[in-house]
């Protein structure tokens, strides 16, 4: 006799979620603050005017995905950690609110969770921090040192690119951590750089941060804190059935069959005064 192993059928194997933005919203200033920060270096390191500073960042952030990228590729002396430090190190990091909810909602997703940002591990730890969830709650990490250890040294190799979303390689990374089907891979990202790069490689897609899918996203969520609603197929509940909403009556043909029966039973009649 054949047995159903599992009952539940889970669609994804793995789970890769970004940090800034997608972990906590948007709104917080942080990105803000980020630009600010660039520009302060670009200004202190290279003695730059500030509207140069500033339109410099926005350049290397279209042609090489970032400034850090940019500075290295150009062939500019800078380390990662000089430019994390200055640049991240900064932050408003208080303007990360707390979000108890999030660390019981991380836990209770029944897959892999592979945390996949391009920040380095320390803005990482401050974030996590801040939002009181603890590293734990993933199963690993992909971080910018994860993806370019040949900028520490660690690989051997003779290379000086900056690997970070949304280049192809740095979706190679995490998925080699994740270690799953692409198709089976869910990917949450507030980017629709990021999440068009994810599905070009055959992830399935969520863009986090938006009421609206991108071309490229499957799903489209306004906040994590809503990931329940916007994919239950996560815990392996059918799309809909979240919440009481949507779910299907099969309530209806037993009420219409208790109808037929009592109305054969039941003869009205007139109430008289
Ligand atoms: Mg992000």
């Amino acid at each position: 006799m054949d047995f159903q192993k599992s009952p539940v059928n889970y669609p994804f194997d793995c789970l890769l979620i970004d940090l800034d933005d997608t972990l906590y919203p948007g709104g917080t200033g942080i990105g803000p603050a980020l630009k600010r920060n660039i520009d302060e270096f670009l200004m202190a390191r290279y003695g730059l005017a500030a509207d140069t500073a500033a339109a410099l960042r926005v350049e290397l952030f279209r042609t090489h995905g970032s400034t850090l990228a940019g500075l290295i590729a150009l062939g500019y002396d800078v380390h990662p950690d000089e430019y994390h430090s200055y640049v991240h190190g900064r932050l408003p990091y208080d303007r990360i609110a707390a979000d108890p909810r999030l660390a019981l909602l991380l836990q209770s997703i029944p897959q892999r969770k592979i945390l996949f940002t391009n920040s380095d591990r320390a803005h990482m730890e401050r974030a996590l921090e801040r939002l009181g969830v603890d590293e734990a709650c993933f199963d690993d990490v992909v971080c910018f040192e994860t993806m370019n250890p040949h900028l520490f040294g660690g690989d051997g190799q003779d290379r000086t690119d900056v690997v970070l979303k949304p280049s192809v390689d740095a979706i190679l990374v995490g998925l080699r951590v994740a270690g799953t089907n692409p198709r089976r891979t869910l990917f949450l990202d507030d980017s629709e750089r990021n999440i068009a790069a994810g599905k070009a490689l055959g992830l399935r897609t969520a863009l986090v941060g938006k009421r609206v899918r991108s071309k490229e996203a499957d799903y489209a969520l306004e906040t994590i804190g809503s990931l329940q609603r916007a994919i239950p197929e996560i815990w392996g509940v059918a799309a809909g059935a979240v919440d009481g909403e949507l779910q299907p009556d099969h309530n209806v043909e037993k009420n219409k069959s208790m109808r037929a029966e009592l109305d054969s039973v039941i003869q009205p009649t007139s109430i008289q005064a």
